[in-house]
């Protein structure tokens, strides 16, 4: 069956048409500049990339361009939109309700609507994507495919903060964590690469990107993570604080004058490596900027793998141990000199690195020396295969 995989931003939308059976991707794209006027990329593997650009008014257009692309006679991957089998949605919330991915019927659709108050910036962008492809295949079935719900698993002792339990009840703030499909994807495949069995293992995922996160996976299940009520928790990523003492908030609002909304908006968007180092929030321009002798650079660099490996041994002592430490996402699969770095704090707890097998970029590998007690592996992301895989197990 193919699957078509939408991950739908406020203004973007990513999409895979992936074969079920072999799991190829048979094209994959994103529209970009949504609302504003429209940008199209296309792409199948060992062909050129298509790049053109359409009015994309809403997502509904942009769909329609995307299944016309994929029809399209010439460079087309189906003869008709009937080869669709089911469509995988990628949503950002599901609260509490969604421990799992479920079939998207109307009862659910109005579930997902009632989480946006949790995620306002992602969840109403994730259902226009749901309904334009309502709209446009009205008999194929969809399904959604939560962020949040691997985390699910997590007990209260992880979930909860140290605030009036109330706020919990009434307003249901608690530890929801995010990138839930792909650390559950990193941690399964780390496993079958050991040549283990996940449901045997303590693994610890660093999901390091322009958005970063930790998490602790014991025995296949999610029993904490470094994200929390929002993306905002945990490590410092590209613009975001990651945590901070929340006394900081008011005093430098009053400092600079700034309201509540403003300060979230410098937590969210103007700090983190790109508010430490002055310089960008892509590590790959830290990098050259590091090289080029910018000492504050240097040092941000260090400040984020000194916060990630503290995360890596809080959730050692979570667990009671761990077998592999696994890093994937932008950052985590690209930068040998991160994983380095991270690693080089890890040798007390049995960490073995291999330098020389770690010089490389973007692939499945073990990092670690054949007799490190604690394996590190490299393992790439794919949270567009997990949402196939997810629908396809769904609709049978
Ligand atoms: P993601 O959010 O997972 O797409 O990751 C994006 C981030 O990965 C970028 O902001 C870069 O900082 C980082 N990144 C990607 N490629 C490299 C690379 N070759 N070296 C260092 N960092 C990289």
């Amino acid at each position: 069956m193919n699957v078509l995989v939408i991950n739908c931003g406020s203004s973007s939308l990513k999409y895979q048409l992936i074969e079920s059976t072999t799991e190829d991707v048979l094209a994959s794209g994103l529209c970009e500049r949504i609302t504003i006027d429209g940008a199209f990329t296309y792409k199948r593997p060992g062909k050129e990339k298509i790049q053109f650009e359409a009015p994309m008014p809403d997502h509904t257009a942009a769909i329609k361009v995307v299944l016309n692309q994929l029809t399209d006679t010439e460079t087309g991957v189906i003869k008709s939109m009937d080869e669709i089998g089911a469509v995988g949605h990628r949503i950002v919330h599901g609260g509490e309700k969604f421990a799992s991915s479920v079939i998207l019927t109307d009862e659910v659709v109005k579930a997902i609507e009632d989480c946006c108050e949790l995620a306002p910036l992602h969840n109403p962008a994730n259902l226009v994507g749901i309904n334009a492809c309502k709209e446009l295949m009205p008999n194929v079935p969809m399904v959604g495919v939560f962020d949040t719900a691997f985390h699910q698993t997590m007990p209260e002792k992880a979930y909860l903060y140290g605030l009036p339990y109330e706020y919990y009840t009434k307003y249901g703030v608690r530890r929801y964590g995010f990138h839930g499909t792909s650390h559950s994807y990193v941690s399964k495949r780390a496993a079958e690469v050991l040549g283990r069995d996940v449901n045997d293992m303590k693994i610890i995922v660093c999901h390091l990107g322009n958005g970063s996160s930790v998490c602790a996976v014991d025995h296949g299940k999610s029993v904490d993570t470094s994200m929390g009520f929002t993306p905002l928790e945990g490590l410092i990523m590209g613009t975001r604080s990651g945590d901070i003492d929340p006394a900081i908030i008011e005093y430098v609002a009053q400092k600079e004058n700034l309201s509540l909304s403003e300060m979230m908006n410098v937590l969210n968007k103007k700090s983190g490596v790109l508010g430490l180092s002055q310089v960008s929030s892509d590590f790959r321009d830290l990098d050259d900027a590091r090289d080029a002798g910018n000492a504050q650079a240097a040092l941000t660099l260090d400040i984020f793998r000194y916060h990630v490996a503290k995360y890596v041994g809080a959730y050692a002592a979570a667990m009671g141990g761990v077998d592999a430490i696994v890093f994937t996402a932008g950052l985590g699969e690209n930068d040998a000199l991160t994983r380095e770095g991270v690693c080089s704090y890890l040798g007390f707890m049995g960490v073995e690195f291999d330098a020389e097998a770690n010089n490389f970029r973007g692939e499945e590998r073990v990092i670690s020396k054949p007799e490190s007690k604690v394996k590190v592996l490299c393992i790439p992301t794919n949270e567009e295969l997990m949402i196939a895989r997810d629908t396809v197990a769904l609709l049978k």
